[in-house]
């Protein structure tokens, strides 16, 4: 029904004809399939330390990539899934493929370190239990929790803002590491920082956008630093995208980049062999150059 003529695939997205009802209905009917013949796969994007600029962990971010090599970004999928209830099925996927890595990982002797954090929807807690489910998977796979890094944002509370909280503060004790992402951003506000005991806060890369307003967000980017500094987390910056961007945040006092400038988000196989030794060279310099 969805094919085109020009395409032997449907159009996701560039298709002005294509009523929005009619694409997500698209997206939803392939998804179970696509799921099933491992389409919904795992990309990393690596997370580096401003000290010694190497390697700690990454961020696991799902891409969709279709029979004909196409690759579907989340932006365009997940909030239709989010929608209609099915985000769960993605996310619960992508945790697992997370922590049968952080498996393989374990006795190597730069990956083994690595932490690997995770995002988690605001429609994930009214599918799942979450505390059951992360505790499962890292029992099953035999994984320090410490090593899986759960993301959340600020409407993960939104709807019953006490559960939440409380469920946190159990995946907290039971060792799994929590970093707020997208802070600053949106809906994020100084109460949240109060009532969640974080381990990581990650900044919004808007802080980083060239805009007229640029040096107030360096203001407040340093005032947030310095924020989460005294609240004793390390913070995580994303979006940096050159070498100078890596000096003034290095300069500011920010613990963590995560990139374009060291790494797009990438399959599992070419994270590996991009960081052999852990560590992070920009990305536009060839590995090979290091061997
Ligand atoms: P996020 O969790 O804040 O992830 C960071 C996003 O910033 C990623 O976009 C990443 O590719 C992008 N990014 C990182 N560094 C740079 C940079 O230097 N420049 C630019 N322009 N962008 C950069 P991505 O992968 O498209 O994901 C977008 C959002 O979709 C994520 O934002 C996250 O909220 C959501 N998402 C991705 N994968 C999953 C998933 O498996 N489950 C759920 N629930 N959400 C996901
Ligand atoms: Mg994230
Ligand atoms: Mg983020
Ligand atoms: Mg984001």
């Amino acid at each position: 029904v969805l094919k085109t003529q020009e395409s032997n695939g449907f159009v996701w997205y560039s298709d002005h004809m294509m009523s929005d009802k009619i694409r997500d209905r698209a997206v939803l009917s392939r998804f179970s399939d696509a799921l099933g013949r491992g389409e919904i796969q795992l990309y990393l994007q690596a997370q580096v330390g401003a000290g010694d600029r190497h390697v700690i962990g990454a961020e696991a971010l799902s891409r969709w990539v279709c029979e004909d090599g196409r690759v579907i970004p989340p932006a365009v999928f997940i909030p239709i899934l989010e929608e209609h209830g099915k985000i769960w099925q993605l996310d619960y996927h992508i945790w697992e493929m997370a922590c049968r890595l952080l498996k393989s990982w374990k006795d190597d002797p730069v990956f083994g370190s690595y932490r690997i954090s995770v995002n988690i929807s605001v429609k994930d807690i009214y599918y799942l239990d979450l505390y059951e489910v992360f505790t499962h998977l890292v029992e099953e796979y035999k994984i320090d929790p410490e090593h899986l890094e759960l993301e959340i944002t600020e409407t993960v509370f939104m709807d019953k803002p006490k559960e939440a909280i409380a469920l946190i503060q159990r995946l907290k004790e039971y060792g799994f590491t929590i970093a707020i992402d997208d802070f600053g951003s949106g809906y994020s506000s100084l109460s949240f920082l109060k009532d969640i005991q974080a381990d990581i806060l990650k900044i919004d890369m808007e802080f980083l956008r060239k805009t007229e307003h640029q040096e107030r967000s360096r203001i407040i980017l340093r005032s947030i630093v310095a924020l989460a500094r005294e609240l004793g987390m390390p913070t995580v910056v994303e979006g940096v995208e050159t070498s100078q961007q890596v000096r003034d945040l290095t300069q500011i006092g920010c613990d963590i980049f995560q990139g374009f400038y060291y790494s797009r988000p990438v399959p599992v196989a070419d994270f590996e062999e991009r960081f052999p030794d852990g560590l992070a060279r920009p990305w536009s310099e060839p590995v090979q150059a290091e061997k």
